[in-house]
């Protein structure tokens, strides 16, 4: 079997052409969705995610703005930062580029951001309200996954859903989100014993790891789904400099029934979804404004 590829970068233009349609309904009535990025020290990967999400946005006829600071930037200074754009109600999103230089104190500036502000999800109030299944703002790499399983008519319900990953911006947020879908997850880590065994009862696998290659084809069961988070960027060999997913792309195509490439598969639709609670974010602060 070859696997059908899901091609993230085509489903995520679909969708930014429809919220600039959007956006530029709510611009006629006088309100801009508006995104700011908060950026500080001089991560090179950082820069990029930050001219990609700006650029995404801009394109969508957002006012999308990022305030960079230097590497030696205070946690206060950052605090004045984030409560600055709080109480700007031409800002709808707020977003906090990680990581923050060392010297920072992420958590607190992260958790400065006002809850309905909190277009990435990660503030703790909106990953609890994930848990009720109640979400406000779903955090966007978990939340493009779902839209991609979805535009594909990919069954979940009573499915295997098998997640390797925990951190608190992609696997659990992933898995809490395939558990209201329907699927049985299991979640699986670091210490977790014979990962291979799990991973070939999957019919939805997402890797979440952070290790190029990690998932290889004798741990995918045929016809699955194989979705790759990862991005790594290769050290080694003739490919040095190029990213790569989680999975060993070439021989998982093989075997699975569908498999998303890197890039071109959950990054960009990561960004869309950026842009999905950036105007949702807009259309609360309308609401709010003018309940009528
Ligand atoms: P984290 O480093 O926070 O989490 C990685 C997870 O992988 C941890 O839960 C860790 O387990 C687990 N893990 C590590 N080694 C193993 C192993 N040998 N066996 C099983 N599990 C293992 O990373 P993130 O969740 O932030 O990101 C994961 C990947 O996704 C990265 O490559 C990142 O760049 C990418 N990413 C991509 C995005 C996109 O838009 N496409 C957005 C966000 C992230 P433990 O908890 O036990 O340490």
């Amino acid at each position: 079997m070859t696997a059908k590829i899901i091609d993230g970068t085509a489903l995520a233009q679909r969708l930014r052409t429809e919220f600039a349609a959007r956006a530029q309904a709510l611009a006629v009535q006088g309100h801009r969705p508006g995104l700011t990025v908060v950026i500080a020290g001089d991560n090179p990967a950082s820069q990029v995610y930050v001219r990609n999400k700006i650029k995404a946005c801009a394109e969508a006829a957002f006012d999308s703005r990022h305030v960079a600071f230097a590497q030696d930037v205070s946690t206060a200074t950052l605090l004045a930062e984030v409560a600055r754009l709080n109480a700007d109600p031409k800002v709808h999103g707020i977003l906090v580029q990680l990581p923050l230089p060392p010297q920072v104190d992420a958590a607190a500036v992260t958790a400065a951001i006002a809850p309905h502000k909190d277009v990435d999800g990660f503030l703790a109030v909106n990953l609890g309200a994930l848990v009720t299944g109640h979400a406000e703002f779903v955090p966007c790499t978990p939340a493009g996954v779902m839209e991609m399983l979805r535009s594909e008519g990919i069954p979940i319900e009573g499915r295997h859903a098998v997640v390797i990953g925990r951190s608190n911006i992609v696997g659990k947020p992933m898995a809490l989100l395939l558990l209201q879908a329907g699927a049985t997850v299991t979640i699986c880590h670091s210490k977790t014993v014979d990962l291979p065994a799990l991973t070939r009862q999957a019919d939805i696998l997402v890797a979440a790891v952070g290790r190029a290659n990690f998932v290889t084809a004798d741990m995918v069961k045929p016809g699955a789904c194989v979705i790759d988070v990862g991005i790594n960027r290769l050290t080694e060999g003739e490919k040095a400099g190029k990213l790569a997913g989680d999975v060993d792309f070439a021989a998982v195509r093989e075997v699975a029934g569908w498999i998303t490439p890197v890039p071109g598969g959950v990054g960009p639709m990561t960004i869309a979804m950026l842009l999905a609670n950036t105007l949702k974010a807009t259309l609360k602060a309308i609401q709010k404004a003018d309940p009528t």
